[in-house]
């Protein structure tokens, strides 16, 4: 059977409260009744006890006989429902207070009986009563034997009135108790349940909303249940990602179709007018044909990067070498061209660093970070590369003072065909591929890279591996 969170909830708790409700009111009952019956026990033979002395005390031990004080007696026995005999040596009753006290008795035993049915239900003392009994006492003065005294009662004699309201008022305040308590439970258990499930419903009422196509669709977290509010943002983030992709997919959809127009149209504009016989195929206008289908060739060449790129992560080829000199080796190479530009290009390597990784890929990283800088320099701008190697990490920067990348930029940087606003400006030719490249083949190798900029000042890019996983075996 399928039950809503909320009815289990609720169902749960319940179950919980009545189990420990009845489970404290049995053993609480049980204790207070056997500890209350011995009470009562010990109270009725100290009296007993009492009433003995009593008598002894009635002896006149001069006149060597007993100055019974009937009314006294008679109280006793009315009082605690007793019957009293008190006799002499000889056997001959001296007083005697007759058994109606005790008639008066059974009223309080049938009363008590019906206390101790209504208790059963929490537990009941298990005392029989009703039985008669009666108990012999030698009186003596000065260790001489001066009589005896019998002591007779029912078996529940003990039991006075206010003892049973004693019981009885504790046995209703358990039954209060055990009520508030539900009541109290109940309660409870639905403003939880209801805590709970009502953020899940709306969790999947908003996951419906996304299913249908609204990846505007957030929810709140401010559930005050951490693991609710972990899925609501999982579901935001989810939500956030992919319409983020949803984004990207409609830039690249118009990015590639207006890439690829362009060098079309201008193609076709040309070779239209050279069949109209208006223009002349000149190697200058040949050229521009030349020009425009490279610029074709280097698009079909970033799509296919693009499928390279789900491959990064495979086929390792790892070997060891000295980092330094192959980064040293790979700023030679870009040297010449970052100072035909006019821009300067300096480093700072800290010598002798060994480390195994795969050296192609690792030169494709370096090759596009340095690329990039030297894309968005401006006039007199400069790069610096800097290696360095501390106890957990080796870390490589690669540093500019070009355009920069804008804080709304800076987070995307790193996903498919995007490109900043100011870098699609400066037509530097870029699809927005080379860094998602990087990054997937910096973390293959176990790396981690970041990037921080602030526009016209300075562009961070940095790279890290840590020290332990790439000085390991190949
Ligand atoms: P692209 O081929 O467009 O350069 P990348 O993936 O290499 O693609 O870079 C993505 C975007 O990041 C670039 O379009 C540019 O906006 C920004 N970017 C990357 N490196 C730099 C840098 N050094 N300075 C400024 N912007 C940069």
């Amino acid at each position: 059977m399928k039950l809503s969170l909320m009815k289990k909830l609720s169902f749960g708790f319940l179950a919980a409260v009545i189990g420990s409700i009845f489970i404290t009111s049995l053993i609480s009952n049980f204790m207070i009744n056997s500890k209350f019956n011995n009470y009562l026990i010990e109270q009725h033979n100290i009296t007993v006890k009492n009433i003995v002395g009593i008598i002894n005390d009635m002896y006149d031990k001069s006149n060597r006989q007993f100055n019974i004080n009937s009314d006294e007696l008679t109280r006793y026995a009315m009082m605690q429902q007793l019957f009293i005999e008190v006799k002499d040596t000889s056997g001959k009753v001296l007083y005697s207070s007759g058994n109606s006290y005790l008639e008066n008795n059974n009223m309080m035993k049938s009363m008590m009986n019906s206390h101790m049915m209504g208790q059963s239900m929490m537990g009941s003392s298990g005392i029989a009563a009703g039985e008669y009994k009666e108990d012999n006492f030698t009186l003596t003065s000065n260790n001489i034997n001066i009589g005896t005294t019998v002591i007779g009662y029912l078996g529940a004699s003990y039991f006075n009135s206010s003892a049973i309201t004693f019981k009885a008022t504790l046995n209703h305040s358990f039954i209060l108790s055990a009520i508030i308590a539900l009541a109290f439970g109940l309660i409870l258990s639905l403003i939880i349940s209801r805590q709970i499930s009502k953020p899940l419903f709306n969790i999947t009422k908003t996951a419906n909303k996304m299913r249908d196509g609204n990846l505007e669709a957030r929810l709140e977290t401010n559930s005050n249940t951490t693991e609710i509010d972990q899925l609501s943002d999982s579901m935001n983030f989810l939500a956030q990602t992919l319409q983020q992709q949803e984004m990207l997919r409609k830039r690249l959809t118009s990015d590639m179709a207006h890439e690829i127009r362009t060098p079309l149209t201008t193609l076709k504009t040309h070779i239209e007018a050279m069949l109209d016989g208006i223009w002349e195929p000149t190697p200058e206008r040949l050229q521009i044909f030349h020009d425009e289908v490279t610029r074709l060739t280097k698009l079909v060449d970033n799509l296919r990067n693009l499928s390279k790129l789900e491959q990064t992560t495979s086929a390792l080829n790892k070997t060891a070498f000295n980092l330094s000199s192959e980064i040293e080796k790979i700023i030679d190479n870009f040297m010449p061209m970052f100072e035909k530009a006019g821009y300067r290009l300096s480093s700072e390597i800290a010598p002798g660093i060994e480390v195994v990784l795969d050296k192609d890929k690792f030169n494709q990283i370096m090759h596009n970070l340095i690329s990039n800088s030297y894309k968005y320099l401006t006039p007199n701008g400069a790069a610096k590369v800097t290696l360095k190697k501390d106890d957990r990490n080796i870390t490589i920067i690669v540093q500019d003072n070009g355009i920069g990348i804008g804080e709304k930029d800076l987070p995307h940087i790193f996903e498919r065909f995007y490109r900043s606003d100011i870098s699609r400006s400066k037509d530097t030719g870029g699809s927005g591929i080379g860094l998602t490249i990087t990054k997937a083949l910096v973390e293959s190798q176990g790396g981690k890279i970041y990037a921080e900029s602030i526009p016209f000042n300075k562009t961070i890019f940095t790279i890290t591996f840590p020290t332990e996983r790439i000085k390991g075996t190949l």
